[in-house]
């Protein structure tokens, strides 16, 4: 469980009435009016509840017929077909079969009817639409992918895709074990259900971000202990990894506001929570607790009003895409092998920079000659572990802008102090350095990773910005 809950304000009460009155719409297989309650009215024209029920075979399946469909005439919609389902079995995906969904593809194929004239007429399509889009509207896309290179044993290449660009919260070849546990009881602090998926994994498990967002929370909770919270960029879902591992529970790379990408080791499979003492193992069995929140409304983030939904035919739909990764036998940190370029996270990127009326400009003002050759003699004595300073961009900063004030060298103290340079944007490729205090002739500087673009990619400076004069 997540937040702060005031037991006293009779939330758990409430709660309760939530799902009994979502059981109530499963079993009375939504008699008319009973899932009005739900649906966005004039007022308040958000969604107020989901029950997320649809079937590890029907997303299966649906997804299916996405990719497949991808570059034909007819493109099928996995989210509209799920919907289109959703309406038609109230939610209750017990009465899933697959005929269903062939029958409705076939129309669809014929060309002769539409997703919009075949659910004209059914009055909770576009709640479906709208639930099912808040739940998966992230998982399926364009992207580009690292892969082996087959012709080049041991180097990666970049590859254009479209399909599931969402991964398993588990890194690849890491086991764990896992059953449907939504809505069993837990007893700690008082008497709640489960609203989350448990996999149960060794201490230690890279923990992988399943969407692209940015981190919402981190920290200290006294039921997750060591969690951390991602919103989706859109803002639709909050992806909740707790009970991560005492001591070292994050990546070290991430605070609240950094942006990972899916696929990303976020942090570290562990037993902590249960405890209002920080960092504290008191969870017996060791597991990572996954939740999904659904979000249409500010409102609905925390209090009575939060939606979690069952993920755990989710988890199964994401094991076919697992995220490898190895370890930095320097710095200890975990990180993925086959970077990602997901088209959510530039648009993300480029939107922030527009409405945050542009703190910083993404290129620099002045370019610095970069000879490849030189750079892959350095990357190379970097991995010999000669220089590994190179890794860290804020030294990298520090030394660039020492260098311009004593050109002739260094003795004794750096002229800018390490804790002058304050990095302000950082991905796996590009990062920019703030260089703070007064004796500074450069304000920004700008550095890539132009060799390998993760955690064992030496940093080169590309360019900065001048200070202004005045
Ligand atoms: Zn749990």
């Amino acid at each position: 469980m997540i937040k702060k809950i005031n037991i006293k304000h009779g939330i758990i009460g409430e709660l309760v009435l939530l799902i009994i009155l979502a059981s109530f719409l499963i079993y009375e297989n939504v008699k008319d009016n009973s899932i009005d309650a739900f649906l966005p009215t004039a007022e308040k024209d958000y969604i107020k509840w989901v029950d997320f029920d649809v079937c590890y075979a029907a997303l299966d399946k649906a997804y299916k017929y996405d990719v497949e469909s991808h570059n034909q005439d007819v493109k099928l919609n996995w989210i509209e077909l799920l919907a289109f389902l959703g309406a038609r079995y109230g939610g209750n995906f017990s009465n899933y079969k697959e005929k269903h969904l062939n029958d409705l593809v076939e129309r669809l194929r014929s060309q002769k009817e539409t997703m919009e004239s075949i659910t004209k007429d059914m009055k909770y399509y576009n709640y479906y639409l709208e639930a099912y889009t808040a739940v998966l509207g992230g998982f399926v896309g364009e992207f580009e992918i690292q892969v082996p290179d087959e012709a080049n044993p041991g180097n990666k290449v970049w590859v254009k895709k479209y399909g599931l660009k969402a991964f398993l919260p588990i890194a690849k070849n890491f086991p764990y074990s896992d059953y449907d546990d939504f809505g069993v009881s837990r007893s700690y602090g008082y008497k709640r259900i489960h609203l989350g998926h448990d996999m149960m994994g060794q201490v230690g498990t890279p923990i992988i971000a399943v969407e692209s967002g940015y981190v919402e929370a981190m920290g200290w909770n006294q039921y997750g202990g060591w969690r951390i919270g991602i919103r989706s960029f859109d803002k639709k879902r909050y992806y909740y990894y707790a009970h991560l591992r005492k001591n070292w529970p994050y990546n070290k790379s991430l605070e609240e506001g950094s942006i990972v990408k899916a696929g990303d080791v976020i942090g570290y499979l562990g037993r902590t929570g249960y405890s209002k003492n920080e960092n504290t193992n008191n969870i017996d069995t060791a597991h990572l607790h996954f939740g999904l929140q659904l979000i249409f409304d500010e409102s609905q983030k925390e209090g009575i009003n939060e939606i979690w939904i069952d993920c755990y035919d989710l988890i199964r739909f994401l094991y076919r895409n697992r995220s490898e990764t190895a370890k930095n036998m320097e710095t200890k940190e975990w990180y993925r092998v086959y970077d990602i370029k997901d088209p959510a996270v530039d648009a993300y990127l480029e939107q922030n920079n527009m409405n945050a009326g542009k703190d910083f400009p993404m290129e620099p003002q002045i370019e610095v000659p970069v000879d490849p050759e030189i750079v892959k003699n350095e990357q190379q004595s970097v991995d010999e572990g000669h220089s590994p300073w190179k890794l860290d961009p804020a030294y990298v900063a520090q030394v660039f802008v020492s260098l311009m004030i004593s050109p002739e060298g260094i003795e004794g103290e750096y002229p800018i102090p390490y804790e002058d340079v304050e990095i302000i944007y950082s991905s796996d490729e590009n990062a920019i350095a703030k260089i703070n205090g007064t004796i500074t002739p450069v304000l920004r500087v700008y550095m890539k990773r132009l060799v390998r673009h993760d955690d064992t990619g030496i940093w080169t400076v590309v360019g900065f910005d001048p200070v202004e004069q005045k």
